[in-house]
Formats: C-alpha cells, sequence, structure tokens
C-alpha cells in the first residue's frame, strides 16, 4: 500500500507490554474496521525487555498491518511518539497508550471530528479521580505555571491520547528539539483543534512506567522548553536583594554616625552570607540547566536508534525533514 492510501495509522508507544498488546488489538481491530477503510497499527518498541515485540510479530503474522518499529534502547515515551510520527503513513494520526487506558472506541468519535474539518481532535478526561491526591496537586500546580511561565494554556486533562491530521504531523516532524514535550508542541503548533471527552480506564496489565521523580523531570523539560522565565527570574530576584541591601546600608551609616560603631552583627552577616550564596547557587543551576539542554542541542545526535522493524514498518523509508532530526539505523 503507498502511503496515501492509507487513511488512519494508530501509533502506540510500547515499554514492557507484553501481555497488553493481544487485548489491546482485539478491542482496537473492530474499532478501526469501522471507521476506516485502509488503516494501520503501529507499535513503537521503546526497547522493551520482555517479549513484546515477539508478541507484536505474533499478531503481525495474523494481520499485516499491525507493524512495529523496535528501537535499540528505551528512549522514552516522547521520542517514541516522534518516531510515530516519522514512520506513521496515514492522512491522519491517532497517538495512545498500549494500556487500554485509552479507550479504543474513543477513536470514532476523533475521526467524526476529523472528518469535520477538524485538524487536530484530542481526547480530555473528564475527572483525574484515578490518580492519587499529591500526583493531583502536582499536575495542577504544574498547569498553573506552564500557563504563566509561557502565555500558553494547555487544554486542561488533554494528554497524547488524539488524532492528528498529516498537516500537523508533517509540522511537528520539522520540530527538530530533543527535549521533546509533546504536549506543548501540540499546542505550539496551533491549528484547529477540538476536544473530545473520555473517561480513564484504570491499566490493564502491567504497571506505570513513570515514576514520580521522571514525571518532575518531564514537567521540568515541559517548562524549561517553552520558558526562560525560570533564567530570568534572577534578574529580579537580584535587583531586588540589591536593592534591600542598599537599604541596609543606609540605615547602618546612618546608624553609625548617630551612634557610634560596635562589634555585634555576627548573626546578621552571616545569614545574608549563607542567603545570597544560596541564591547565587541556584541561580547558577538554573543556568546550567538550560546550558544542559543547548548542549545536548547541539551535538544533533539522532533522535532514536531503530533496531529493528515489523511488517509495513519494514517498507517506509521515508526521507525526514531536510537536515534536521534524523532517526539512525542500527
Ligand atoms: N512508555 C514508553 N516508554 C517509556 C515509558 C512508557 O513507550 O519509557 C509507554 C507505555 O508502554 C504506555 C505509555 O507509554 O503505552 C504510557 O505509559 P504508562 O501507562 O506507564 O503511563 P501512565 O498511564 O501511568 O501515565
Ligand atoms: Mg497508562
Amino acid at each position: 500500500m503507498s502511503p496515501s492510501e492509507i487513511d488512519l495509522s494508530v501509533v502506540i508507544p510500547v515499554y514492557n507490554e507484553s501481555a497488553n498488546i493481544g487485548p489491546l488489538c482485539e478491542r482496537l481491530g473492530p474499532v478501526l474496521q469501522r471507521v476506516s477503510a485502509a488503516w494501520e497499527i503501529l507499535f513503537v518498541d521503546d526497547g522493551s525487555e520482555d517479549g513484546t515485540l515477539a508478541a507484536i510479530a505474533a499478531r503481525n503474522a495474523g494481520d499485516s498491518r499491525i507493524g512495529a518499529i523496535s528501537f535499540s534502547r528505551n528512549f522514552g515515551k516522547e521520542i517514541a511518539i516522534a518516531a510515530g510520527l516519522d514512520h506513521a503513513r496515514g492522512r491522519a494520526v491517532v497517538i495512545m497508550d498500549a494500556d487500554l487506558q485509552h479507550p479504543p472506541e474513543t477513536i470514532a468519535s476523533f475521526v467524526e471530528r476529523w472528518r469535520e474539518g477538524y485538524v487536530m481532535v484530542y481526547a480530555q478526561r473528564t475527572s483525574r479521580e484515578d490518580e492519587s491526591p499529591v500526583k493531583r496537586g502536582f499536575a495542577r500546580l504544574f498547569y498553573r505555571l506552564f500557563d504563566s511561565f509561557t502565555n500558553m494554556a494547555l487544554p486542561e486533562g488533554a494528554g497524547d491520547f488524539r488524532l492528528i491530521d498529516r498537516r500537523a504531523v508533517e509540522v511537528l516532524r520539522a520540530l527538530p528539539e530533543r527535549a521533546r514535550f509533546s504536549k506543548g508542541l501540540y499546542a505550539w503548533i496551533g491549528f484547529k483543534s477540538v476536544g473530545v471527552p473520555y473517561e480513564v480506564a484504570p491499566r490493564e496489565h502491567g504497571t506505570t512506567k513513570w515514576s514520580f521523580r521522571k514525571l518532575f523531570r518531564f514537567a521540568f523539560d515541559g517548562i524549561t522548553a517553552f520558558s526562560t522565565v525560570p533564567l530570568r527570574v534572577w534578574t529580579y530576584l537580584g535587583g531586588l536583594i540589591s536593592l534591600f541591601s542598599i537599604a541596609c546600608a543606609i540605615f547602618f551609616i546612618v546608624r553609625t554616625l548617630l551612634f557610634g560603631t560596635d562589634v555585634a552583627g555576627y548573626p546578621s552577616l552571616i545569614v545574608s552570607i549563607m542567603f545570597l550564596g544560596g541564591v547565587q547557587l541556584m541561580s547558577l543551576g538554573m543556568i546550567g540547566e538550560y546550558i544542559g539542554r543547548i548542549f545536548a542541542e547541539v551535538k544533533r545526535r539522532p533522535l532514536y536508534v531503530v533496531a529493528e522493524r515489523i511488517g509495513n514498518a519494514a517498507e517506509v523509508t521515508q526521507e525526514l525533514v531536510p537536515g534536521e532530526r534524523r532517526a539512525a539505523r542500527a
């Protein structure tokens, strides 16, 4: 099948999801059959170590529309999505998780809105009840920070579960950055978008791949990729501290002129030295975070390394966007 003949590609990043591949294909197949004449499922195996690829190969033997590309190691979900967009051939691409938390039936509403002319259709979770209060609190804090730091509002409760028209896919593929924060990129590219409500189901098999630490790094990546406020805030803080110290100096000069000098003041000296030292280290650290990211970008390494291909994906030799991002072949 040539690229233009495929109507709908479903890109599914998978990392150690062997138990989910079967049930997912069973549920997804009939839905796709209903909404599209020509579809493909493209798994992106993000360096699984548990036979996920074998499970996909078994599915591929029964239905050649199911294929996969497999990374040489774990590169992370964001990179897996980027690879999926590179290799998907459909006129629209649906991105979803493998653990059946994203109900495949929602895709029917996606396609409906897409045919109405929307370029991007995202699923919007109706509640975060399934998550712990702490995680929910941090999520809310993150969205508020992101909003005020970047002047770019992310739609509430929208994640990677979405349909993207070919036009927007090409734009996303042309964004060369390595520290990828897809949610921000979706918002950044614009286009006519609409949300479709959905209920998050509990995870079918296996465990979540996100530790708290990983989520924190992810949130940090998101903010630093779209905002320089964390860099600039030190200018203001430094200015405030300078003003305060000038006020202090004037106070001490006046006091010394009026009442003479004494040796007291050791505690205040230590406190102010430590405070300033802390502020300086923090601001240096913040600058370091950005320099680290600049370093990662200028190295121009490929985003991912494909080690193996299954099914249709094997035929794809798509030329990537001029000069920029390139996938490496192992
Ligand atoms: N995933 C991935 N690479 C990773 C971590 C996760 O491809 O390094 C995939 C995972 O297999 C799943 C999706 O990303 O299909 C969402 O992961 P998970 O369900 O663990 O996240 P949660 O739903 O808990 O946010
Ligand atoms: Mg999940």
